[in-house]
């Protein structure tokens, strides 16, 4: 049986495996030269797909640069074993079938794949949507080896977003632990709470709001357990657990289909009769679960 909280501090696609080499991304024409170099090597990466080594390999299958790598938007990814590693943004045309989606392959991939992969899908998706300057509507230019872009007309620089979500293992005075299925998943699938942090919340606040406002709960010791990248399309994800002291749920229909608390004996009846496959091996809701069951 693991420690609790040690499955916490090795949550997937949180495990650091590059040296980001983040002051080298102003070198200028980076990018062209690091794929002018055959000791880069390269990832192809497209809608958060990127090529397998094998048919279920767990490693990424990088290549030396191509030919046609410098015509599409790059990310220096930074450093690894000795071998600088750069993200190409390809379009789908280019991906076959022996491409997979970091939501299916990501639990499996050492801490190098899991951090590159993670870094160019939350990038891609980044570049993907911010294509044009929010203070003057003209299309940005990418810059910063990949890390920003820049509006040609007024000058500004604009950063990745990153949006940070709470996701929280509450638990009721008997310790068990509530579980929730929003309305547009499928039965059975089931997970604890999460929402967005809002403008102007802490991270408490943000965890004691969603409770109260999705199951009616008023919560207590709200504790940080450890976070996850999610970048499904861009979150960081922080994983919490707090108490109350009256399970009494009232849900939200618009944002909960059904709630309810479960103790360990119901885990494992839901789990062995199939009907429940305990959370997705990828996510930190997984995580809290297990550590709430084994806690
Ligand atoms: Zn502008």
């Amino acid at each position: 049986m693991p420690y609790a909280d040690d499955l916490l501090r090795d949550v997937p696609l949180a495990t650091a495996g590059l040296d980001r080499c983040a002051h080298r991304r102003t070198e200028p024409g980076l990018i062209a030269t690091l794929l002018s170099d055959p000791d880069t090597l390269v990832l192809p990466v497209c809608d958060g797909h990127a090529p397998v080594a094998g048919p279920a390999g767990p490693e990424l299958a990088w290549r030396a640069p191509g030919e046609g790598d410098a015509a599409y938007p790059a990310v220096f990814l930074g450093s690894a074993a000795g071998r600088a590693r750069v993200a190409v943004l390809v379009p789908r045309a280019d991906m076959d079938a022996t491409w997979l989606g970091l939501r299916v392959q990501g639990a499996d991939l050492g801490p190098i794949d899991a951090e590159a992969f993670t870094t160019a899908v939350a990038l891609g998706n980044w570049h993907a949507t911010h294509t044009h300057c929010p203070r003057c509507g003209s299309p940005t230019q990418i810059a910063t080896a990949g890390w920003t872009r820049r509006c040609p007309e007024d000058r500004s620089e604009h950063f990745p977003r990153t949006d940070p979500a709470v996701i929280m293992a509450v638990v009721d005075p008997d310790d068990r632990l509530l579980l929730a299925r929003h309305p547009t998943w499928p039965a059975g699938r089931l997970s604890v709470l999460a929402g967005f942090v809002e403008p102007g919340e802490s991270l408490e606040m943000a965890v004691c709001r969603e409770v109260r406002e999705e199951v009616g709960l008023m919560v207590r010791d709200v504790r940080y357990l450890g976070d996850q990248p999610w970048p499904f399309p861009n979150s960081l994800m922080l994983g919490f657990e707090a108490r109350t002291d009256d399970p009494t749920l009232a849900i939200d229909e618009a944002e909960i289909a059904e709630a309810f608390w479960l103790t360990r004996a119901d885990y494992h009846a839901l789990v062995d009769e199939g009907a429940w496959g305990g959370g997705t091996a990828l996510s930190i809701s997984r995580r809290l679960i297990l550590r709430w069951l084994h806690g």
